[in-house]
């Protein structure tokens, strides 16, 4: 008998209509296929009845890593790990298809580790990610909207994203205490060159650190009040960082890197 551990976010899926609505969204028949936290297996076994080409699996608990490899044997190539050691970019030399019910508590560092380092050529064709409800609204976000944020910049940047469904807590064992929703991202043909994303993400972290305030003080002390920018980029500077779209920040961060350049 498996007892859940909190530390490491297991809440395991058990509604098998949810499981079927997620081996549904994209094809999985002769794909690659990369699953985060399979946990008891549940997911997996959904995705091994469509007949992937080949399952590779990354659990960070020694006890489920065993429990996979005695029931899946060699069905699956585990990598018994921390996702957030794992470089995919080295692992993989076709696109994958990844799956995976994050664990919350570091839901969000496994998306941005994801995107900071991704290289021109994507290591996976689509992401279908189950996320904390809360933190799906703040990916999803445009601008405008009270969640728009960090996360959606930086997720929007590279990627597509489109909300599938939410869930309750009463398809998990043990229950969260939040609901869920499920994500389905594919990589954007086209985006925003910037040289350094890190960049992008010390940009929205100033402007969001006073998400209340008016653009004028994160503006200044990045920029130096550069009204040839202002005017470039039409930014209004009695306005709040909420108010600036997704590619009024990608344009700031070339001018910042250009700056320092
Ligand atoms: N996919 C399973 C399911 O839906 O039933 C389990 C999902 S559970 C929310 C999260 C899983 O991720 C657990 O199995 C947990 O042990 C694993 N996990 C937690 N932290 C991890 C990490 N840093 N790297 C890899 N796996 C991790």
């Amino acid at each position: 008998m498996i007892k859940a551990k909190k530390s490491l976010g297991q809440n395991f899926l058990t509604d098998r209509n949810i499981l079927e609505i997620i081996s549904n969204i994209t094809p999985i028949n002769n794909k690659t296929i990369l699953e985060i936290g399979p946990g008891t297996g549940n997911l997996t076994s959904f995705i091994l009845k469509k007949n992937p080409k080949k399952i590779f699996v990354i659990e960070k608990d020694n006890d489920l890593a065993k429990n996979l490899n005695s029931t899946f044997k060699d069905q699956l190539t585990i990598i018994n790990d921390d996702v957030l050691n794992i470089d995919e970019n080295l692992l993989f030399n076709e696109k994958v298809t990844v799956f995976g019910n994050l664990p919350y508590n570091i839901s969000t560092e496994i998306l941005t580790k994801w995107i900071i380092n991704l290289k021109d050529n994507f290591w996976f064709d689509h992401l279908v990610l189950m996320f904390q409800k809360e933190v799906a609204d703040r990916i999803i976000a445009t601008y405008n909207k009270s969640t728009y944020g960090r996360l959606s910049i930086l997720a929007n940047w590279k990627l597509n994203v489109k909300k599938i469904c939410d869930i309750k807590p009463k398809s998990f064992s043990p229950k969260p205490k939040v609901d869920s929703s499920l994500l389905f991202f594919s990589p954007k043909q086209d985006f925003h060159k910037i040289k350094n994303p890190k960049n992008l993400e010390k940009i929205t972290r100033i402007f969001f650190s006073q998400r209340r305030k008016m653009l004028k003080k994160p503006f200044n002390q990045l920029f130096n009040g550069d009204k040839k920018i202002l005017d470039k980029l039409q930014i209004d500077l009695n306005l709040r960082p909420q108010n600036l779209d997704f590619n009024t920040y990608y344009k700031l961060t070339s001018e910042y890197e250009k700056l320092r350049s």
